[in-house]
């Protein structure tokens, strides 16, 4: 009898033993880290733009969730260095010179997740960069209104993870809005999650918007991308419902990189 109470003692600690080593892992902070690129030499109200996204992000890593940096030096996307984030954002400006294109292109192609805003998807006959066109869904700048505007936006359906939490429509913030032609959504890779509603139409006092698609927020899903078009000016961050779809646009961006999702660490 001595040995079997011997032998329960044991199991005991060692039940005790296995309870206290296998604990799941203990989640591990910062979950991921995002390198925003931004430029102080573009148009004024693009700049104030990235000074507001700089302080909207850097408050959502409060508890070190994850870690945000900044650069306004383009020089910063080499391979060596973007390979080191788990995103990279591109504020108010988009890569230029060969070998930051070809080292976009490579971080892209291989995983590398991009939130992009506003002008950050600029591109027309001068830009002379094909493969950034497909990356968009084909998107070529088309035309604007002005002078910058709130607008009544579609929020098309809730069945992904960014739309699923939004109302069917809102009025977002003051913004100057891009039309894209051909408009992405005639890419069957493309899934357009948020356009400007018709109702707008005639849109603009200045530049006038009159009739057509025009997708604001879309997922080229060959990609780990999602491209925003709000980022004119001082006025972006001021509506809850919009403030919600950029962090769910953002966060959803994290989520799907192959490997892992950061959240379930
Ligand atoms: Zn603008």
């Amino acid at each position: 009898m001595k040995t079997t109470k011997k032998s329960f003692r044991f199991g005991i600690i060692g039940l005790l033993f296995l309870l206290a080593f296998a604990q799941p892992a203990a989640a591990q902070f910062p979950r991921f880290k995002v390198l925003a690129f931004y430029s102080t030499t573009v148009e004024e109200a693009h700049v104030q733009f990235a000074k507001d996204a700089i302080k909207f992000f850097d408050d959502l890593t409060i508890g070190n969730g994850f870690v945000f940096e900044s650069t306004a030096n383009m020089a910063d996307l080499n391979s060596e260095k973007i390979k080191q984030y788990d995103l990279i954002m591109m504020l108010n400006d988009f890569p230029h010179s060969a070998p930051q294109r070809a080292a976009f292109r490579d971080y892209m192609e291989n995983g590398g997740g991009w939130l992009g805003f506003h002008v950050a998807a600029y591109n027309d006959k001068t830009t002379h960069w094909p493969w950034f066109v497909d990356f968009l869904g084909g998107a070529v700048f088309y035309t604007n209104n002005w002078p910058p505007m709130p607008a009544k936006l579609i929020v098309e359906g809730h069945d992904h993870e960014v739309t699923k939490g939004l109302p069917d429509t809102y009025i977002a913030p003051i913004n100057e809005w891009y039309q894209w032609k051909p408009s992405p959504r005639e890419n069957e890779d493309v899934r357009v999650l948020v356009s400007l509603s018709p109702d707008n139409y005639p849109f603009g006092l200045k530049d006038i918007i009159r009739k057509g698609d025009c997708p604001v927020v879309w997922t080229n899903t060959n990609y780990r991308m999602i491209y925003l078009n709000m980022g004119h000016a001082g006025h972006i961050f001021t509506d809850a419902t919009q403030n919600k779809l950029i962090i769910d646009a953002f966060r959803w961006v994290v989520s799907q990189d192959e490997k892992g999702n950061p959240f379930e660490k």
